[in-house]
């Protein structure tokens, strides 16, 4: 939350804005914390943590998604929940933003257990969610699956079927095409741009990329058909150099567990990785990954942080130092979100778009929110992060003082 809450209080500074606004945007509007209880396959019953935090509606909705992970708590959800809000008000979704999550490791769990976990928690936060009120998604540790499970849960509640109360679905049951690669597709779009500015001519450009889950993985997959090279990648087990295509590994991966090991590699520790002499790194795995004890190291020219947060406010202030261009997360990572907000719309619709469409209005919105980013950061003077920021918590703000405060 500290992370968050320094990069608010500079955007406030920033923009000028009065101690009335500061007050009003650094504070988490709802907060849901819930005991879930989970019956474990042997007949054990354990109890989990569960948090929903709803940081803004002021733009619309609260969107955000939902972590299964064991460290998760609630002054990271808040900080999570912050931070979708300014990611949606800086690509002008009408979302205000949320966050929720178990804290669980999401592997200690059978495919049952999953399942009932993921049905009582959201019996859990069933009275504060809905199409209209809060609409969760994927995030670390969960996926289409518990979309599903979740949709159904709210749906027999209901005593109607309700696709629009929860995004990331799978198509079948309202999900759009297009959403799965999202948030490596906006990554990779991301970087581009940011070798388009660094004047690095991305075909051959070198890419390392930390963390080798959903979005790890896609915006491989993106970036090495744009084009470029991925010379390395990791997981929570390490990482590896020296394989010859992203399909490669991702097959030795998917049946080992992890990356590490594969044939013909090389291995690394996940601080190596950030240290290779590569055009591009994208951290893609969890926060605090670059600090002030890791950022002194790194060479890459161009940083596209496909995690939420995984720079500290020391590790960034090394890298603007070094005159490395950080990508921000609330921009580089927004693709997920934005593809979300289609699926939202064409479940309100009862209208689905096809993949050409989808990818056309991503590749609209994220253009248009990188411009205003970069263009801010020049006739400002500040980094991109600080210009997202900008962007993002002055339309928060707006928005709020032209509904006024009630009563
Ligand atoms: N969990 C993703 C994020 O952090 C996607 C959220 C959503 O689609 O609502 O942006």
């Amino acid at each position: 939350m500290a992370t968050a809450l320094a990069q608010l209080r500079r955007a406030v500074d920033q923009l000028q804005l009065s101690d009335n606004d500061w007050n009003t945007l650094s504070t988490p509007r709802r907060i849901l914390e819930v005991a879930v209880p989970l019956r474990r396959d042997d007949g054990r019953v354990e109890m989990y943590k569960g948090y929903r935090v709803q940081y803004s509606t002021t733009r619309g909705p609260s969107k955000g998604g939902v972590r299964f992970h064991q460290d998760i708590d609630l002054d990271e959800t808040v900080a999570l929940a912050m931070l979708m809000t300014w990611k949606c008000a800086l690509t002008n979704l009408p979302y205000g933003g949320a966050k929720g999550g178990v804290a669980v490791d999401a592997h200690t769990l059978s495919l049952a257990e999953n399942e009932r976990l993921t049905r009582r928690y959201t019996s859990e936060i069933l009275p504060i969610i809905g199409p209209e009120r809060d609409i969760p998604a994927p995030d670390v540790g969960t996926d289409e699956r518990n979309m599903a499970w979740m949709m159904d849960t709210y749906s027999v509640n209901a005593g109607f079927s309700v696709p629009g109360v929860v995004t990331g679905k799978p198509i079948v049951l309202g999900g759009s095409l297009g959403r799965t690669t999202a948030t490596g597709d906006g990554v990779a779009i991301s970087t581009i741009e940011g070798l388009r500015v660094r004047g690095i001519n991305p075909q051959g450009a070198t890419v390392a990329i930390q963390g080798f889950g959903k979005v790890g993985y896609w915006t491989a997959i993106a970036l090495e058909k744009m084009g470029l090279k991925i010379v390395a990648v990791s997981d929570v087990k390490g990482g590896v150099t020296g394989f010859k295509s992203v399909a490669e590994i991702f097959e030795y991966s998917t049946k080992t567990g992890s990356v590490v090991g594969a044939p013909g590699t090389d291995t690394l520790t996940n601080e190596e990785i950030l240290h290779l002499d590569v055009d591009v790194l994208i951290p893609a795995a969890l926060a605090d990954s670059i600090t002030e004890k890791t950022a002194p190291g790194i060479k890459a020219r161009v940083i596209v942080e496909g995690a939420n947060a995984p720079t500290t406010p020391e590790g960034d202030a090394i890298l603007n130092d070094k005159g490395v261009l950080v990508v921000p997360d609330i921009l580089a990572n927004s693709g997920g979100v934005i593809v979300s907000y289609f699926e939202w719309v064409q479940d309100k619709q009862n209208f689905f778009w096809t993949a050409a469409e989808v990818r056309e209005n991503l590749n609209q919105i994220l253009m248009k929110a990188i411009h205003e980013v970069e263009e801010t950061s020049k006739s400002k003077n500040v980094t991109w992060r600080e210009a997202a920021h900008m962007l993002g918590v002055s339309r928060v703000a707006e928005a709020h003082r032209l509904r006024g405060l009630y009563p």
